[in-house]
Order: structure tokens, then sequence, then C-alpha cells
């Protein structure tokens, strides 16, 4: 996919999906400055993405919610559109930590518009979540379902970010704002040498599977067997980060021709229990992970799917990548990384 939008800000960018977003933009021809500061990553995944990408990326070590650093990046490298990953993603976390998250995830992203605004750079895509609409009664989830009451503040985060992005371009009609609802990113680049590379224990169940599968967690815990679902388990609907990625591409071209303040659900609209998902790893990675059903997680919903017909009409963006590529994708990463990207192979392994 070619973009008519050439420089592109990528803040988070050394993060999991950012890093993929930034490789699909040098794809796409973009130049790719990446703002991070690495509270999350690491340097190297950025050093994998150019050598995948074939082409330097321009790098910035910095915090997003630094207004001086914004406006000198803004000035210099004459930026066309942001894409805005930065931010803290930790549900569990937030709720010990809300200070931290409301300053990060919502000052963070004022910071940035108040920057972009003095820069005139009024393009912007949000990672949102799905998680903003709490415990949703009917399935699947379109964006028209109204936004849950939320039970934690990374949650109410995301909200409260949409909620003044949109008082935003409403008092601007020169702004163009995607806030791009993500279902369970999962998956990797078919490389395998970037991916998700969480820092401890993971609390996602695909990380957690992966560290199963190659011995550095002894079982998974399944959060609940008594749903009233089709086997017991919580049915989430996870979507490869490539197709998520794809959609962020989508948006930023939708963006050219669209003003005002858009919300797009990025999921398959097909929902998986965690069971099926267990099946799926086993199948693709040839392991057995063994596994205890315990009692629920707290703040767990039973299930959530997307309704995707909103991003098929006004995007023309669907996610093409089944189960199967998902976890063969997952396993390759972990399998090639079993450590992250604090114990690197070559950058030429496995490149294909
Ligand atoms: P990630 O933690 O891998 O990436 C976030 C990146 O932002 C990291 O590289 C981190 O170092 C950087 N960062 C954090 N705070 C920063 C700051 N103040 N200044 C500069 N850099 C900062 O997370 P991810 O999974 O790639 O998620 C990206 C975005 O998507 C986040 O906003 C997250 O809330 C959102 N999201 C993620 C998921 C998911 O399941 N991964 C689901 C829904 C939404
Ligand atoms: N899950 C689980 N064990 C884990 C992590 C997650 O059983 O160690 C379940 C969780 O209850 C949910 C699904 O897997 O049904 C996806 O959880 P995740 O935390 O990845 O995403 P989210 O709950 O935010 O949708």
């Amino acid at each position: 996919m070619q973009l008519k939008l050439r420089r592109i800000l990528v803040t988070g960018g050394a993060g999991y999906i950012g890093s993929h977003a930034a490789l699909a933009l040098l794809e796409a021809g973009c130049d790719v400055v990446v703002l991070d500061n690495l509270c999350n990553s690491s340097k190297e995944s950025l050093a994998r993405v150019a050598h995948l990408g074939g082409r330097a990326l321009n790098f910035v070590l910095g915090d997003v919610r630094d207004s001086d650093l914004l406006r000198s990046i803004f000035a210099d490298k004459e930026i066309d559109a942001v894409l805005h990953f930065a931010g803290l993603k930790s549900v569990g976390e937030s709720v010990g930590n809300p200070l931290a998250y409301y300053d990060n995830n919502v000052s963070g992203t004022l910071k940035l518009c108040e920057a972009m605004s003095d820069a005139g750079v009024r393009k912007l895509v949000f990672s949102s979540s799905a998680t903003v609409y709490g415990d949703p009664h009917e399935m699947p989830v379109s964006e028209a379902t109204p936004t849950g009451s939320l039970t934690n503040p990374y949650g109410r985060s995301k909200l409260i970010v949409e909620q003044f992005l949109q008082d935003l371009a409403i008092s601007d009609d020169r702004w163009s704002i995607a806030a791009l609802r993500y279902f369970n990113p999962v998956g990797a680049h078919s490389s395998g040498l970037i991916g998700e590379d969480p820092g401890g224990i993971p609390n996602n169940l695909l990380p957690y599977i992966s560290q199963v599968a190659v011995g550095k967690l002894d079982f998974l815990s399944v959060f609940g067997g008594d749903y009233s679902t089709r086997d017991g388990t919580g049915v989430r609907d996870y979507i490869h980060v490539l197709d998520l990625v794809h959609g962020h591409l989508c948006a930023l071209d939708a963006l050219q021709n669209r003003a005002g303040f858009n919300i797009w659900n990025l999921g398959t609209g097909r929902g998986y229990s965690v069971l099926e998902i267990i099946s799926a790893f086993e199948r693709a990675s040839g392991r057995s992970i063994p596994y205890k059903i315990v009692p629920r997680r707290q703040g767990d919903i039973k299930e959530c799917w997307a309704d995707t017909a909103k991003a098929l009409a006004e995007l023309k963006w669907v996610a093409v990548r089944g189960l199967d590529e998902m976890m063969i994708d997952a396993w390759r990463w972990q399998s090639l990384n079993p450590n992250g990207y604090h114990k690197a192979p070559s950058r030429t392994d496995s490149v294909k």
C-alpha cells in the first residue's frame, strides 16, 4: 500500500504494535520518526525494523509528555501525521497506580495534541481499545454500542482520551482523528525478528502460553471455566498484529480526505475461547501446554468480539489472517527469541 502522507511520527514505535507499524510504514514508502522513552521496549526492535525495512528510520529517545521535545520534532521533521501508540497498557498495574496511567495516557496525549496544534499537524491515529465497551450485553460489538462502565484506570484513560479527541475535532474542523479500538492483538512478523516482549510475567494470554511452551513458565492458569460460553472459558476476538497494523495504514489513508473524529473497531469479527487458543497453539508449536482451570480473574468479561462492518465500509479494511497463522507467527517469534530482545539472535537469522 502506498500512502500520500509521507512523514509519519510514531510514538511508542519501539513497542509491540508500534514496531510492526513502523515497518509497515517503511514498506509503504514513508519516512518514519519514532519517539519512544523505552519504558517498555528495547531499541533492538527498531534495529530489526530498519533491517527488515531495508532502510533507516529516525529514532528520538524521549517522552511524549515532553512538550519542548515535541515542538522540536515538529519543527525539524515536517511531520504529516501521527500514529500515537505510546502509553501504559497493564490493566492490573493501572488499578494499583492510577496516577501513572492518567499522567502517561491522558496527559501524554494532551501534550501531543497541543504540540500538533501549534505545529499545524492535525492528522492523528490513536490506539484505543475494545476495553472502552466495558461488559457489553450483545455480540458482536459495533462502534455504536454504548461505552461501558469501566472498572479500571487503564480503560478509563482510553475513554477519556477518546472523549477529548472528539471535543477537539468538534472545536476545529481541520482535525482528522481516528480512534482505533483494538480487540486482542497477537502474533508477530513472519520473519520472527520482531514481536511482543512483555517484561516480567505476562498478563495477556498469548505471551503467557508462549512462555509455557518454551518452558519459562510451568503451566497456564485458565481464568474461569464456568462462563456461559461454548466450553466455559472466556471468548475474545484475537487479531493478527499485521492485520491490525494494516488497519492503521487504511485509517491514515482515509484521514487524508476525512475530517472530524472517527471510531473504527479493529477485530476479525470472530471469537475464540481460551481452550480453543490453547489447542491452536499446541497445533502450531507441536508442544503441549499444561493448564489448570482456576477462578475467574477479577474484572474479566465473558466474551467480546467485533462487528467489523464499519471498518470494511469506510476503510475497505478487513482482517485476512486466520487463527493458525496467528499462532504459528507467535510461536516463531517466541521460539527464536525465548528471552525477547534481551538475548538477540543474529539479525539475519530467519529473514525471508
Ligand atoms: P507496548 O508497551 O509494547 O508499546 C508502547 C510503547 O510506548 C513502548 O515502546 C513504551 O516504551 C512507549 N511509551 C510508553 N510511555 C511512553 C511515553 N510517555 N513517552 C514515550 N514512549 C512511551 O504496547 P503495545 O501492545 O504495542 O500497545 C500500543 C498501544 O496500543 C498502547 O497505547 C496500548 O494501550 C494500545 N492497546 C494495546 C493492546 C494490546 O493488547 N497490546 C490492546 C488495545 C490497545
Ligand atoms: N486468560 C487466561 N489466563 C491468562 C491470561 C488470560 O485464562 O494467564 C484469559 C482471560 O481470562 C481472557 C482471555 O484469556 O478470557 C484473554 O485475556 P487477555 O488478558 O489476553 O486479554 P483481555 O482480557 O484484555 O481481553
